[in-house]
Formats: C-alpha cells, structure tokens, sequence
C-alpha cells in the first residue's frame, strides 16, 4: 500500500484552517509566518513559494523578506532581532542552505527558540529530548511519525523502527519522536556494520541518508511499514532528471506493507507540519 503524503497532508491543512479560523474567532489573532530567504539558490526560491503559497491558504499571514547574496551574518541577526520582537510574526524561518559566509548555527540560535518554527534552536532540541510539551519539533521529523501513524494507526508500542541517518534535522530528531511512541529504536549510521541486516530488523524502517535507491527489497522485513526521507536527483534513461528516495521503490513497495513515495510522500509533510508549528507558536504566544 502507497501512503500518501499528499493526502494526508492535506488533511492536516484542512484541519488546522479550521484551528486557524478559531483562533481568530475567540482572540482575534492570526498566526504569521515570516520566511528569510538569503541569496539564489533556485530550489531554495521553489521551497518558499510553496510554503508562503500553503500559509496564505490555510488563513496564515505569511511574510518573505529577500536578501541580497552578499548579506552579512550581523545584519542578518539584526534583522532577525527585529522579527523576534514583533508580535506580529509568531513563527520565523531562515531558509538553508545560507551563504557560506554566514554561521548557519549563529542564525539559528539568534531565533527566539518560541519562534523557531523549523524546531532546531538548541533549547527545542533539548525540549524534545526531555520529552517537553513546549517543543517545537522539527518538522520532517513530525511527518515521518504522522504518516507511520496512518499506516499502522496510533498505538506504536513495542514496533522496532530503525532509523537510517543520524543528522540533526532528521535521523536524530525522528528517533527521539519513535521513542516516544514507545518503539524500540534503532539508529544507524554511515559507520555501521552490516546495514542490510539491522534494516531487516525493522517493522517501521525510516530512511534519511541521500543516497539514491540504497535500501533494497531484501534488506526490507516483508510487511515491514517504510517511510523514505531521501530527496535525490538522478538521471532516467532518457537523460533526464528524475527524483527519487533512498529506499528502491520499484522493489521494495512488493515487499513492505506501505511505503511512501518520492515525490509525493514525506516532502509534503514537511511544509504542512510548518504550519502545524506556526499555529502552535501563535497559541503559545497567546
Ligand atoms: P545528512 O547528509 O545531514 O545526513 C545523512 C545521514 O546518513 C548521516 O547521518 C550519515 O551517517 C548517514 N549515511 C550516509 N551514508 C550512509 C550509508 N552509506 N549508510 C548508512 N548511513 C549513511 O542528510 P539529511 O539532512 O538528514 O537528509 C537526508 C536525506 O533526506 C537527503 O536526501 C535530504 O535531501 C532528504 N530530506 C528530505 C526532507 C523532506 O522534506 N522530504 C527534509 C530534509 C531532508
């Protein structure tokens, strides 16, 4: 079974342009996202318009302010100052990759962790860890957890998932959130021994590396549930570009019992669990 990111997504859209209609109703507040986007890396140009594009749709305000290339990291933190304290703007992202000039972890940490709505200031971090209501979780992460919930429904107790990347913006985040969910969780790595193996150990497998079609069928339990993380070019046989993830779709959605798709699977988690982050800033800030 294919599960589909598109549609679930829009289900949570649906839900919170409900939450948002609310909230204006009973406070007279409308949340706002603000994105900053430094430089032109076209992909980066195609991920804001799609997020300012969603925030308006859900009821949002939605912001972007664009900076020259040659903007440096001070005035990029003073800006940032600024945004902190307007009670306007209730969630802030500072679009990656950021010109190799500027510390990406300066400007993280120069967010008010109460607006940092892609969840990755330290003290979210730390609020995850813990296991603090008042975290704001990284968004892919979240994603992940909510599209293995609609396969396997809510109770995830005892599932071993096993998480393939370590970064801080998925691997890690989205084993914490498993545990959570009392799965027993496993976490490989690039220096892990025998990867086919401790994959064929999962009932939920999790892939975040960026290594196109690495995971293949027979390192896939059969009925095992698959959530693919990976965004990765390659060439079809025509030449042209073709997106795919890091598990091998072709085979292993024979073998899994659902399995998301690249394009269409975790990607549009990721912008709709933005929202969901900006919604709960604003209800915070309340
Ligand atoms: P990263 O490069 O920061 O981390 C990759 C991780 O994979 C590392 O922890 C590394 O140890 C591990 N790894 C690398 N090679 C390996 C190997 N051969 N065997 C086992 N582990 C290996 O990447 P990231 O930022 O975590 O992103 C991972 C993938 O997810 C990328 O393709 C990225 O584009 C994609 N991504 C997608 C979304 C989305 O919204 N769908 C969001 C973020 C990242």
């Amino acid at each position: 079974m294919i599960i589909d990111g598109k549609i679930v997504a829009q289900e949570l859209r649906s839900k919170l342009k409900l939450q948002v209609q609310e909230l204006k109703a009973k406070h007279n507040i409308t949340p706002g996202l603000t994105v900053v986007l430094v430089g032109d890396d076209p992909a980066s140009h195609v991920y804001v318009r799609n997020k300012i594009k969603q925030t308006t749709e859900v009821g949002m305000i939605s912001n972007e302010i664009r900076l020259a290339e040659k903007t440096t990291e001070e005035e990029l933190i003073e800006l940032l100052h600024g945004l902190n304290n307007d009670d306007d703007v209730h969630g802030i992202l500072v679009q990656l990759p950021l010109p190799k000039h500027i510390n990406e972890q300066a400007i993280i940490t120069s967010i008010i962790p109460e607006k940092d709505v892609d969840g990755f200031h330290a003290m979210n971090s730390g609020h995850l860890l813990n296991g603090d209501a008042e975290a704001l979780v990284p968004c892919t992460p979240q994603g992940c957890v909510i599209l293995a919930k609609k396969h396997l429904g809510n109770d995830l107790s005892g599932k071993h998932a096993v998480i393939v990347g370590r970064s801080n913006i998925v691997g890690k985040p989205v084993s914490l959130l498993f545990l959570q969910e009392n799965c027993t969780v496993t976490v490989a790595h690039s220096r892990s021994t025998d990867l086919p193996a401790l994959c064929r150990q999962a009932d939920i497998l999790v892939a975040a590396v960026g290594r196109p079609l690495m995971i293949k069928a027979d390192w896939v339990k059969p009925g095992a549930t698959v959530i693919d993380v990976g965004i990765n070019h390659i060439e079809d046989e025509q030449g042209k570009d073709k997106l795919v993830g890091d598990v091998d779709f072709a085979e292993v959605s024979k073998v899994a019992s659902g399995i998301t798709p690249v394009p269409g699977g975790v990607g549009p988690m990721t912008i709709a669990c933005l929202l969901k982050n900006t919604l709960r800033a604003a209800k915070q800030h309340l």
